[in-house]
């Protein structure tokens, strides 16, 4: 444990402190896929400056430190929130993406892909060491590439949208991998050229005050089934902001009360609540509202009964992902890796051209047995 005060630089009562709040868990599995890798931890939770998911590594060419990436609040209204907090600001209007965060780094010989909670995914990172070369890592050694995955052969957020078959990795930030700190959005322009990496779409740059013109944009991403906007000051100096379609609100609806058992109730309000503030603030008339009213029902009654009926028949309620796998030895490890996240799943192995395809079924237990007790006729608590 000695390597990790080192490695954050922590007085011997800050590391006492870091034990003692127990927050430290381990961040992969020793396997010779990993091999630049000795040991490595991720934080649980914050801690001191420390955003969790922050992973400590002993590498075996040294000590690194790769930080969390850090939270991204929310706004619920375009007007006023983005002047109090931009004030006149130019800022940038990205895409918010809808998969899973990534960090992309190289230890020593390798590239690795760490997720949003610190944890070194075997599937992620076999798929970015397709896609990525070192040039990028031999100009910026002490830095990390923050990236959206997404794409239909995604085991954590699947999804069609965006018309990827396998997993691609859209770039958002440049960060130094110790500090966090980012580069300008213009640099982090110059450096998607130089090296060929795609960039989560730039949809504008615009003013905090220029509210026409970014509700048309919000009503453009609905329209696409986009997830939302990042707003982020072209200087990278305040923190950014997001802001989530309606058609995102709806689909996460969708999905929660599909497992209704697995989701919690303050997922679902908060999806709930900013629908209502994008109807006050869009100010809807009535047609506009009646036809946000079904929809946000639908959402809500449509895959419940749905799952349902799917107990009722007697079968179990799953999510299901379809995988594509280079090597048979990374299967065997991502499938050590769901077993070390707690994660209930069958997974059937097909070959394909050059690889293997990987159906992965998560089977949603807590819904399942909630729908049956109740068809059994049991109370609902
Ligand atoms: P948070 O990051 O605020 O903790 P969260 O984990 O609930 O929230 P989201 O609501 O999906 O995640 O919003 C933030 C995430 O959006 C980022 O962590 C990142 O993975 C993703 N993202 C997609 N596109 C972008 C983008 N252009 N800029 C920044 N982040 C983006
Ligand atoms: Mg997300």
């Amino acid at each position: 444990m000695n390597f990790i005060a080192k490695a954050l630089n922590l007085s011997s009562s800050a590391a006492a402190r870091l034990e003692e709040r127990n927050i430290l868990r381990k961040a992969f599995i020793k396997h010779p896929f990993f091999s630049d890798i000795v040991e490595a931890f991720r934080l649980d939770k914050k801690f001191g400056h420390y955003e969790d998911g922050t992973v400590i590594v002993k590498a075996q060419d040294g000590l690194r430190v790769f930080r969390g990436f850090p939270k991204i609040k929310r706004i619920l209204t375009i007007n006023p929130a983005l002047k109090r907090h931009f004030g006149s600001r130019k800022i940038a209007l990205e895409e918010k993406m809808n998969g899973y965060n990534v960090r992309i780094v190289r230890i020593g010989e390798n590239i690795y892909a760490i997720t949003r909670r610190g944890l070194f995914c075997p599937y992620t990172t076999e798929k970015a060491r397709e896609a990525f070369t070192h040039d990028f890592f031999d100009d910026y050694p002490d830095h990390m590439l923050c990236c959206e995955a997404v794409g239909i052969a995604s085991p954590y957020v699947p999804n069609e949208v965006y018309g990827i078959e396998g997993l691609d990795f859209f770039l958002f930030d440049v960060r130094h991998s110790s500090t966090n700190e980012p580069v300008e959005i213009s640099e982090k322009i110059e450096i998607a050229k130089r090296y060929k990496l795609k960039l989560a779409k730039i949809l504008k740059f615009s003013t905090p005050d220029d509210f026409e013109s970014i509700k048309k944009v919000v009503g453009q991403l609905d329209k696409n089934g986009r997830e939302g906007i990042v707003f982020k000051d072209v200087k990278m100096e305040l923190q950014p902001l997001k802001y989530t379609t309606s058609y995102a609100n709806a689909s996460d609806l969708r999905y929660a009360f599909r497992f209704f058992g697995e989701y919690s109730r303050d997922f679902m309000l908060a999806r709930i609540v900013r629908e209502a503030f994008q109807s006050f603030e869009f100010g809807d008339d009535k047609e506009e509202f009646d036809a946000r009213c079904l929809k946000i029902g639908k959402a809500i009654l449509e895959p419940m009964v749905e799952s349902i009926k799917r107990c009722s028949q007697g079968e179990s309620i799953y999510e299901e992902s379809d995988l594509i796998f280079s090597s048979q030895e990374v299967i065997e490890l991502f499938k050590m890796h769901l077993r070390f996240l707690g994660i209930d799943f069958k997974a059937d192995v097909s070959r394909e051209d050059g690889g293997y395809r990987v159906k992965l079924k998560r089977v949603m237990r807590s819904t399942t047995d909630k729908i049956n007790g109740i068809l059994e006729g049991r109370t609902w608590k």
